[in-house]
């Protein structure tokens, strides 16, 4: 078990609520395409930033309830740097939770990868804070994508674009300690998915490759995301960290190395099963009417099962 101190971000009513409107609906159809999660904007309203502290200076900032992905923040003498920004409704909510922490302004932005509920907030942060990330996610903001096959209506504001950005690693040298942000050489959850290692506190912030809500991840297959890829990339954390390691997902509660690999070994196992299956010249429909077995097919709090096969099945290279 991690023993965390909470604390609840104030909140306030926001104003500008009709403009808020149209992000809030095309955020509660996107949510229900990608995770079965249908938020009103009456749910959006009533999220709330929750803090808990992690090491010396890494904090969790988590969205109760998880419609925006679980913040990271490092704040300490050298300033703050913060790994992700949920949705633009919640931002002000997130400043304030972060102020909470640490006053002053945030000076190293970095999203895990492109999707609204990750990057979403960019525009909010980006005229105060150096936006960084694998150079994919610039490519997909640029082209409107907010995740799969939803588009944005309008352009993304000059500040929502990341301005540094990077292929393989990047590391600062921030707060006591290396902070190593991560790309693990396949294509995965999308195709510019990374990780944040805070290396002396021990803490890595996963993004979306891991989403502990006791079911199987998405793949976002029109960016080029794989199940493969993500199978693999899973492997490489589960290589990096230790069993003191706090593993935070990109939605769910901060967990241990003990619950990650079971979720490599879930996703191994089903990636198999479906291999087989596919091998032996089952037509997709044929395998999703197979279905998993027991210990396999009770995991559906995210995605659902013949989804997370269909996605397996795109994968395979032929
Ligand atoms: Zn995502």
């Amino acid at each position: 078990m991690l023993k965390l101190g909470i604390r609840s971000s104030k909140r306030r009513r926001r104003g500008k609520r009709t403009d808020r409107f149209r992000e809030i609906v095309s955020f509660s159809l996107m949510a229900s395409y990608l995770c079965g999660i249908a938020a009103s904007a009456q749910d959006l309203s009533l999220v709330e930033q929750k803090v808990h502290k992690l090491s010396d200076t890494v904090w969790w900032v988590e969205p109760v309830p998880a419609y925006g992905g679980n913040i990271a923040v490092s704040a300490g003498e050298d300033g703050i740097l913060m790994v992700d920004d949920q949705l633009m409704p919640l931002t002000d909510d997130i400043k304030e939770a972060v102020a909470s922490i640490q006053e002053g302004k945030i000076d190293f932005l970095i999203n895990s990868h492109y999707h609204y509920d990750h990057a979403g907030g960019n525009a909010a942060f980006g005229e105060d804070s150096l936006i960084v990330a694998h150079h994919s996610v610039k490519t997909r903001l640029l082209e409107r994508r907010e995740a799969g096959f939803n588009f944005r209506d309008e352009p993304h504001p000059a500040e929502a674009i990341p301005v540094l950005t990077f292929k393989e690693n990047v590391t600062f040298d921030w707060n006591g300690e290396d902070i190593d942000v991560i790309y693990l050489g396949n294509t995965s959850h999308t195709d510019g998915d990374v990780v944040i290692f805070f290396r002396e506190s021990n803490v890595i912030h996963t993004g979306d490759q891991y989403v502990n809500l006791n079911g199987y991840p998405f793949i976002d297959l029109p960016v080029g995301g794989s199940a493969t890829g993500l199978r693999d990339n899973i492997g490489a954390m589960l290589a990096m960290i230790d069993d003191d390691t706090k593993v935070m997902p990109g939605h769910g509660p901060v967990t241990t190395k003990t619950e990650l690999q079971a979720y490599y070994d879930r996703i191994a196992a089903t990636i198999d099963i479906v291999e087989k299956q596919k091998l032996a010249g089952k037509s997709l429909e044929e395998i999703q009417e197979t279905g998993l077995p027991e210990e396999y097919s009770k995991f559906t709090g995210f995605m659902t099962i013949p989804t997370w096969i269909q996605q397996v099945h795109s994968s395979l290279i032929d």
